[in-house]
């Protein structure tokens, strides 16, 4: 089994949706990444948290089997943002995002994590994303995703970070905001043009489309959203997403950068990848993984195959 190195925020979270409310929970897009990833390889955490951070949030990730020799914990508090969700859950505001120890976040990866495999590149600063990939001897696969601001206010920064990577994870309005273009299908290839190979654009509650260029031609995939009966708190479901993504592949030893590789692997990794979404959002932040089992897994996999065949 591969493994996989995962950056990005540790964060205590508030979080308002239609069916609660809740002050204080474990967050971040890392927490989110890894525990999602933890169902396909073992995984390797880079990140900071301040004094306050709890040792049963630790206990989960161990939990799962994470090495958290990379978790820098410093004087302060843990990065907090806290957000509230539309009726109809699709849209969130951003009512506090407080850096505090992630202000100063310099990445240091240990040792034993230079030679992993695989890398995923949480949203975080585009020069961190690039110094974390240049402490690795030589990933295999390295991919990430980005945000809004990132976009907008570090343009020339991330544009150098995304050239070198293998596929780049965004949501529609990342995917126009960062191409120019209006039409998906355009802006992916505009995107694919910026240096990643793979390009998955990540539709909310309508699924994600993947983009690939297999034998000089692009091939294109949309995974639907799996219809949950009630969606709790979609908080992480992107992250979450990525985790069984990029878990999946680590797990199958793909390496895109091969004119060989079986697009149909992608394929899967994308529906790993929605299973994963769709079972972050049943309950308030990470708790569903605190129950979830691999065998639940691959039986979302299996409905969803079922979902969609014709
Ligand atoms: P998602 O719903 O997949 O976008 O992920 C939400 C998670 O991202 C929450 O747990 C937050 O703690 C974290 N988050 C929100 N804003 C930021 C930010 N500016 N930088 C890093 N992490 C963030």
């Amino acid at each position: 089994m591969s493994s996989l190195v995962v950056v990005g925020s540790l964060a205590y979270d508030a979080v308002e949706t239609p069916h609660g409310k809740v002050d204080r929970m474990l967050g971040g897009a890392c927490t989110y990444i890894s525990l999602s990833a933890s169902y396909f390889t073992k995984v390797s955490i880079v990140g900071v948290v301040g004094d306050d951070f709890a040792s049963e949030d630790v206990d989960l990730l161990q939990s799962h089997h994470v090495d958290v020799e990379g978790m820098e914990r410093v004087p302060g508090k843990t990065f907090f943002w806290s957000g509230r969700y539309t009726p109809d859950m699709n849209d969130r505001e951003t009512l506090v995002t407080d850096l505090n120890v992630f202000a100063t976040f310099e990445p240091k990866l240990p040792a034993s994590y230079r030679g992993i495999p695989y890398l995923f590149l949480g949203n975080i600063q585009p020069t961190l994303q690039r110094n974390v990939r240049a402490q690795m001897s030589n990933p295999r696969l390295t991919g990430g995703d980005t945000m809004n601001y990132w976009i907008s206010d570090h343009r020339a920064d991330l544009l150098e970070t995304i050239r070198g990577w293998n596929f780049l994870l965004v949501n529609d309005h990342e995917a126009r905001q960062l191409s120019g273009k209006t039409n998906l299908k355009q802006a992916a290839e505009a995107i694919m043009a910026m240096g990643p190979a793979v390009v998955i654009i990540k539709r909310g509650e309508y699924g994600a489309l993947l983009f690939v260029r297999h034998n000089g031609s692009l091939r294109w995939f949309a995974a639907p959203g799996y219809l949950l009966d009630q969606v709790f708190d979609p908080t992480g479901a992107g992250d979450c997403f990525a985790g069984g993504f990029m878990g999946y592949l680590a797990s199958r030893n793909l390496d895109l950068s091969h004119a060989d590789t079986d697009p149909q692997e992608m394929l899967r990794a994308v529906i790993y990848g929605s299973v994963m979404g769709s079972f972050c959002c049943e309950k308030f932040g990470v708790d569903r993984f605190r129950t979830l089992t691999r065998a639940e897994v691959d039986a979302r996999f299996q409905e969803f195959q079922d979902a969609t065949a014709f």
